[in-house]
Formats: C-alpha cells, structure tokens, sequence
C-alpha cells in the first residue's frame, strides 16, 4: 500500500516547502520508488488559470491541459514525471464539486458541512488512482494558522488516522531565524508553529528547519524537546547558492533516509546526486556565460516566467555554459532606448502574454533581434508578435495585428471561431475544440527540411499550450515566399504550430510553451539549441 507523506509550512510563506517536497521526490525516486505528488490549495479560486502573474506567479500547464500551480512546475522538473489535473486542487474546486452534488441531490437531504463533506472530499482528491504509487507526497499550500488551511489538515489528519501511523508521514517546513544584532538562532517561532499544528490534531514527525546558517546541535536540542520530535527528525535546510543544490543538500541531511526510517524500509540503494552535482558546477563555477534578455511584461515579478527562466538555464546545463538571464519590462522601454538595452544580448526571448499593454516595445525588439541576427525565441505570444513585426516590416502589411489587440486590423493572428466564420475551416476540423483556450499536449509535424526537425530529431512532437488565438493560415504563402517558413502544422495543416526565419541564424517562433517540459537533467532541445545559437554568437 502506497505511504503518504504530508508537508506543511509554518512561520512564513515561501519558505520553499515546493522545493523540499520536489527534492524528497526526487531522493525517493531515484532509490528506486514509484512516487506520486501532489498540492493541495486553500484559496478559494478553483485554479490559477485566472490569476494575475502578479499574484500567484506563472500558471503552469499539464499535458491533460489543468492550470495549475507553479509548484507542479517544480515537481516534474526536479522528479522527471509528468503530473495530470489531479494533483492540483483548491478550496474552489473542493467547493464548486461539493455543491454540485448537492444541486444534484447526491447528499440525500443531509446537512453539509465541513466535517464530513468537504474533509472527504478532500481525501478522495488525496487518494485518487495512487494505485501502484510506493510514495504519495501531498504538500499543503498556505502556512498553518491561516483560515482557510483549516478544512484540510483536519483532512489530513483524518486521513492519517483513517490509513495509520505507519502509513503517514508529516513533514513541518519552518523558518529559524537568525538574528544579526544578538548573533542568536532563533527556536521560538519554530515552537509556536509546532503547537499551532497539534492544536489541530498534527504531531509533525520530521521538522525541516530552513535556516541563514548551520543549526547548532544545541539549538536542534531544542527543537526536539519542544517540538516532540526525535533529534535526527530536525533536518536543517540552510539557503543554497542555487536550486539544483537542494536535493544533495537535502540527502546530506538524510532527510531521505528519516523518511524511510520511519515507515521502517530498509533501503540499500543510494539515490544518484552526480547530476546534480554536475549542474550546479555548471552554474557556480562556468567561466563561460550567455546574456539572455527576456523582453515581457511581468518581470518585476520573479516567479512570473519561472519556467522560462528554468528553461533558459536547462539549455545553459545542456551547451556547459552559464546562462544570465536579464529582464526587460516592455511597457516602460522607449523605441529610441531599445539598442543600448539590448546591445549586449547574445540570446532575445519573448515570452507569452495577454493583451495590449507592452506589446509594441516587443515588437521593437523582434525587429532588432531580426535585423540584427540575434538568436530570438518567441514563445505562444511572442511568436504571434513575430509574425506581426514581420507582416507589417517585410510583407508592408502596416496594419496587420492580432484581433487580440486591433479588432480591424488585418488579421495575421486571430480567433478560431473568426476561420469557421470565413469558411476557412469546417465542422470537425478540430476536435478539442469547445472551451475558450486551446489548453495541453498536442500534436505538431515538423517540416522535413526545417532547423526544428533537426533539432528535435523527430517528425512528429508533442507539446503543451494555453492560448486562445492562432497564427491566420490564410498568410501562409505570403510569409513563406520571404523566408518566415512555417515548419510545424497541427495534424491538419490549419493550425501554426512553429515558424522559422530561413536568412537568420537562429529565428525561431512556438505557438506552445516548450518550457514546461523542459528539466535539468533533460533540457528541451529547443532552449538547448536557442542557448547553442547564443553562445555561438560571442
Ligand atoms: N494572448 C495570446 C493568445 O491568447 C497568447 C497567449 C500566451 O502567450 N499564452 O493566444
């Protein structure tokens, strides 16, 4: 029967509980178990899908096409699997499933409440098909003592009594602070957080204990006596220079090995750290770097490209090169101001977007990154503004624009109900397609003598979208006769799937978004290749 492992957070937010909960993943993994993970949300929105950037930061796509949280992000990069819809839930959704079967009338007249309703169908989340899984990690979005955390570690606690002791796990992220002014490491907070969680009926079993610096064994004493944890449960988490150091820092602590113990398994297969240690050499110490410059408009916001800005770095790992990333917000950059921001960039990526704001400095930049031979990476909205810039400077098609932003423009970019409308296509002609996003893992065939399909060295990829609007194939030819070649088609040969730039060294446009399956220790052949270009450029 699969063991279930539940991380909460305590003290502050942003601790990175996603990172602890993704490295344990991986540690487990890699020793030779089948691990499932998952995250449970309490606010009350039913996904991110509608969220500003600003908020929650990127939303990120499974191939079955859920909005999910970054964390999922996370997860499939460090844990190499790939997650569906039904490891991310939130209060919303909890809610909105529960008063659907109430208007159905599934709950037979009774009361619902909390206690049983919503708790069991919060464990019916947490259990759905782990079948065949060794290890289900569950982590619990929010930190304790919020109020609307409440509803599921009364879940999990349930759960844990339902499926017993030696069957759960709990794991308490906490923050140790440490004050500059005393020279002192600070237990307290650790200590209420811990007595705030078995007010709820939670003993944690392991309390990971991030840290500014090393834990002193007294301190860890601490902890342990206050906290009702066994000595070795205290795991210390303390900052590392970069992500990809958590796991190795992770299994020195054994934070592995406790786990283990304490479902009782005796394990003799180490996990594999070296690469892990490869990639972080890569980033601490490469003599060699690239200047990328993603031009967009949330940058302010660090989590808002997060799997771009991993993607990038992927693709760094892959050419042995460190990979400086630079943002650029596209609302605030002046036309004249573009070729000194831009004059030391050996790589220009635009990433996807929505609406108007910001995106004639884009524009601005797809040109220079174009006339310039610059490697440029457009990515779903980036690549739309690409056809843009290059309808209205090479085609002369001054007003062309995505109906996105110019409802009478003309329309190299546009709805898809607007091509049934034109009788462009017909009835049928695509299946998925009834809500109002094209959404997940979809099919692309790379032309034969495309940079695309040497690069991916296949003919056929796969490959997750979030966007509403679609390159106008009516253009096709147009572009095509001045070198922008559309190299891949949707199974259909209606829908742009890739756009290339025959007289430029590396010009490349994605309807989808290549960064969410891209991983540190598999980087995505597109960033791999976008990197290659740049580093060639020095
Ligand atoms: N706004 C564009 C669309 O909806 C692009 C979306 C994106 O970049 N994810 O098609």
């Amino acid at each position: 029967m699969a063991r279930y492992i539940f991380v909460t957070g305590g003290v502050v937010s942003s601790l990175g509980k996603g990172l602890s909960s993704a490295s344990l993943g991986y540690l487990l993994k890699s020793r030779g178990y089948k691990v499932k993970i998952r995250k449970l949300d309490p606010y009350l929105n039913i996904d991110p899908g509608t969220m500003n950037p600003f908020e929650h930061g990127e939303v990120f796509v499974t191939d079955d096409g859920a909005e999910t949280d970054l964390d999922l992000g996370h997860y499939e990069r460090f844990i190499d699997i790939n997650l569906t819809s039904l490891d991310n839930v939130t209060t919303g959704k909890i809610y909105s499933q529960i008063l659907e079967k109430e208007r159905s009338g599934k709950y037979l007249g009774n009361t619902v409440q909390v206690i049983p309703h919503v708790t069991n169908q919060i464990k019916d989340f947490i259990k759905a098909k782990t079948s065949g899984y060794d290890f289900i990690i569950c982590e619990i979005g929010g930190t304790v003592g919020d109020i609307e955390s409440l509803p599921f570690l009364e879940a999990i606690r349930q759960f844990s009594n339902d499926i017993g002791k030696d069957k759960s796990l709990f794991v308490h992220l906490t923050l140790v602070p440490y004050l500059k002014s005393s020279e002192e490491i600070k237990t307290k907070p650790t200590q209420h957080s811990v007595k705030e969680l078995r007010s709820l009926g939670i003993q944690p079993d392991i309390i990971v204990c991030r840290s500014e610096i090393t834990l002193p064994k007294g301190q860890r004493k601490k902890i342990s006596l206050f906290c009702n944890v066994n000595i070795e449960n205290v795991i210390q988490t303390v900052d590392v220079k970069t992500i990809y150091e958590a796991p190795i820092s992770f299994y020195k602590e054994k934070f592995d090995y406790q786990v283990l113990k304490h479902f009782n398994i005796k394990n003799k297969k180490q996990p594999n750290l070296k690469p892990w240690y490869r990639t972080k050499n890569i980033i601490l110490n490469s003599k060699k770097e690239v200047n990328i410059f993603v031009v967009g408009k949330y940058v302010d916001l660090k989590d808002a490209y997060k799997s771009i800005d991993e993607a990038l770095i992927h693709g760094g790992l892959a050419n042995s090169i460190k990979v400086n990333l630079n943002k650029i917000d596209s609302e605030k950059l002046k036309k004249n101001q573009i070729k000194n921001k831009l004059k030391n960039a050996d790589g220009i990526l635009i990433p996807g977007g929505f609406g108007k704001r910001g995106t004639e400095g884009k524009i601005q930049c797809i040109k220079f990154a174009r006339e310039n031979k610059i490697p440029f990476f457009g990515i779903c909205f980036g690549m739309q503004l690409s056809l843009i810039e290059f309808a209205r400077n090479v085609l002369k098609l001054r007003n062309a624009n995505s109906t996105e932003l110019n409802k009478n423009c003309i329309p190299v970019i546009g709805l898809i109900e607007e091509w049934y409308k034109d009788g462009m296509l017909k009835k049928g002609d695509l299946k998925k397609l009834g809500g109002t996003m094209r959404l997940g893992s979809y099919e692309c065939n790379l032309n034969e003598k495309s940079m695309v399909k040497k690069i991916y060295k296949s003919k056929k990829i796969y490959e997750r979208h979030r966007h509403r609007y679609e390159v106008n194939i009516a253009y096709k030819n147009k572009f095509e006769s001045k070198g922008l070649i559309f190299s891949g088609l949707s199974n259909n040969n209606k829908l742009t799937e890739i756009i290339e730039l025959n007289s430029h060294p590396w010009f490349v446009g994605v309807q989808f978004h290549p960064e969410f399956k891209s991983r540190p220790l598999s980087p995505h052949p597109l960033f791999a290749s976008f990197i290659k270009a740049a580093k060639n450029k020095k």
